[in-house]
């Protein structure tokens, strides 16, 4: 939780501060106090549509229980909000029940999913799994030395070949390396270029067919990694991706670096695919598994 606190600061400081302001100042609930409250959650990237509910039901409770002090309405909008996130809480990842897992990470250049790869595989090793790094990002030769550069700094193995090659091939070297050396996962690292959507879901689609042929019911996991500061940006990333990646869960980055964590309430009610894991820094652990009343009460707890 204290994880949490520290890597919400920014909304914490902004988005719950105003709400917290507006519930202690206001006498009344009248229209100025829901729309000052619509204001502050639109703000938050909460998303219209979802703001629109949580008002209508914030205006049920009220006329339900006869609620006349502004104050009281705070535990009802966080139950809400935690009922909002429900479905999205724990980190589970789908690991193979023997042998190897693989983890696909898709995601746009520069949201974090080499970061996040990093991350991961210092979580996967403190855990005392044998840890391999795919460096599917062959178009790039800086995503081949970045992926590189966090091997070394956790301490794993990175299969990779020279920028330009056929990612499907590296796919291929990383599984049966992964194989040979009796690695427990695979985190695959791809290609994030937008320039050409449409090679780009083929190149996909060509390593996501090579793993499913050489390892069984993998890949494991395919998560897209989105960031957090752009707010309508990132879901309409997800809605690119989303049919044709065969996407099993999202990472959400940098929710350190925005005042508006709310956009996880609008990823959760407007896509079907659950957040499995937040980056809360830069830093090799700060990759915390996402769980909604944790995250909740982190902001208002
Ligand atoms: P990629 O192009 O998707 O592989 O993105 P990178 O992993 O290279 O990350 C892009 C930038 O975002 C780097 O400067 C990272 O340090 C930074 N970054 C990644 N995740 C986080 C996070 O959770 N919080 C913060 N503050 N920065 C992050």
């Amino acid at each position: 939780t204290s994880k949490f606190k520290e890597g919400l600061a920014k909304t914490r400081d902004v988005f719950v501060e105003r709400v917290e302001d507006l519930f202690s100042r206001t006498k009344k609930i009248d229209e100025d106090f829901y729309e000052e409250l619509e204001e502050i959650l639109i703000g938050a990237d909460v998303g219209v549509t979802t703001v629109m509910n949580l008002i209508s039901d914030l205006r049920t409770e009220v006329k339900k229980q006869k609620i006349e002090d502004p104050s009281q309405l705070q535990p009802i909008l966080t139950e809400k909000l935690v009922e909002l996130l429900s479905g999205t809480q724990n980190g589970t990842l789908n690991m193979a029940s023997s042998g190897l897992t693989v983890i696909l990470f898709v995601g746009v250049n520069g949201v974090g999913k080499t970061t996040t790869i990093g991350k991961m595989a210092h979580m996967f090793k403190s855990q005392g799994k044998k840890v391999l790094l795919a460096a599917g990002d062959t178009f790039r030769a800086a995503a081949i030395e970045q992926l590189e550069t966090w091997g070394q700094r956790v301490g794993v193995d990175v299969i990779k070949q020279q920028s330009g090659s056929d990612p499907a091939a590296v796919m291929f070297d990383a599984v049966q390396a992964a194989k040979n050396r009796g690695a427990d996962v695979l985190l695959c690292d791809t290609a994030g270029r937008l320039q050409n959507k449409i090679n780009l879901m083929e190149e996909l689609g060509k390593i996501y067919r090579v793993i499913q042929r050489e390892v069984p019911d993998a890949p494991h996991e395919t998560l897209l990694v989105l960031d957090a500061t752009t707010g309508q940006n990132a879901l309409n990333q997800a809605k690119m991706f989303g049919d044709k990646a065969g996407l099993t869960g999202l990472v959400l980055t940098k929710l350190d670096g925005t005042a508006k964590g709310g956009i996880v309430v609008a990823i959760r009610q407007e896509l079907e695919i659950p957040v499995k894991y937040v980056g809360l820094g830069e830093k090799m652990d700060d990759l915390q598994p996402f769980d909604s009343e944790q995250f909740v009460h982190a902001l208002f707890g």
